[in-house]
């Protein structure tokens, strides 16, 4: 077995998290949160997503969000799930931005109302922009193992998304279990195969706990040679637009399996922990 001496973990609590939270989380909250987090050692986080209020209530904060990370020093990612969105980013100095495809046909249509097609060609002009300003670009790829309306999703149907992403200049790619129905066997051929057809891109697991996989999960992820996963919170979230899906793998039980095995995460336990419980305070 390979375990690697540290891994890197981006925490997404405060953005995957919360906008599946239909109470409004008031922004002093949200704030006292990524403040608490960063305290835990935490090194990079994805605050705020600049989707249309409309559709996502939860982060019509965003501007402040951001206001408030920068003045915190942080490393931090925020979702412009389209050019409107990264207009908003740009204006507001935004660094690294995070952009978002299903690898499911009819999951790309319901959740973004639109094909890949034209999804992809969305990204096109939106990585074209940020590579100018100099913009750091994550890639999310939905959906990368099954899909709630399609069933089980084909390596060539992730693959279609992640070329498009490298091709156009992707600093790193987060490949989704959004669903949460993946599986060890699944997980370890699909990272190693990405791996060997992309050298040269970096990869980050991002796991759904629905089906109690999430953990073993991670160790197959890690068998194919995977350092870096998302994680959320106390397990905060899961997906509106997926139905049945529950949260985000928990960063405190992420961290707590990896410091058993010897791996470093730079993350505090306790401190996290605390976080975690105020994480659920606020979504009360
Ligand atoms: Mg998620």
């Amino acid at each position: 077995m390979h375990f690697p001496k540290m891994v890197e973990i981006t925490e997404v609590g405060p953005r995957d998290g919360l906008q599946n939270e239909a109470q409004f989380v008031p922004t002093e909250q949200k704030k006292k949160l990524i403040e608490q987090l960063v305290k835990t050692g935490v090194r990079r986080i994805e605050t705020a997503s600049f989707v249309h209020p409309r559709a996502v209530p939860q982060m019509a904060d965003a501007q402040e969000i951001v206001a408030f990370s920068k003045s915190l020093g942080l490393d931090f990612l925020v979702l412009t799930p389209n050019m409107k969105a990264l207009e908003m980013a740009l204006a507001v100095g935004v660094q690294q931005i995070a952009v978002f495809v299903g690898a499911s046909e009819t999951f790309n249509e319901r959740n973004i109302r639109r094909s890949i097609a034209d999804s992809l060609q969305e990204c096109e002009e939106m990585f074209r922009i940020a590579k100018e300003q100099g913009l750091f670009v994550r890639g999310y790829v939905s959906m990368c193992f099954s899909c709630p309306y399609e069933g089980a999703i084909s390596y060539e149907q992730v693959a279609r998304v992640v070329s498009h992403f490298v091709q156009h200049g992707v600093d790193e790619i987060s490949i989704g279990d959004t669903n949460g129905q993946a599986t060890p066997k699944i997980v370890y051929e699909r990272f190693t195969r990405l791996r060997e057809d992309y050298p040269n891109t970096k990869f980050i697991a991002h796991f759904h706990d629905t089906n109690g996989f999430a953990y073993a999960n991670t160790i197959a992820a890690l068998q194919a040679g995977i350092t870096a996963f998302d994680s959320s919170v106390g397990g905060l979230g899961g997906c509106p637009f997926s139905p049945g899906a529950t949260g985000n793998i928990s960063t405190n039980k992420l961290v707590e399996l990896m410091h058993k095995m010897g791996i470093a995460t730079g993350i505090d336990e306790e401190k996290l922990l605390a976080t975690s419980k105020y994480a659920h305070k606020i979504i009360m």
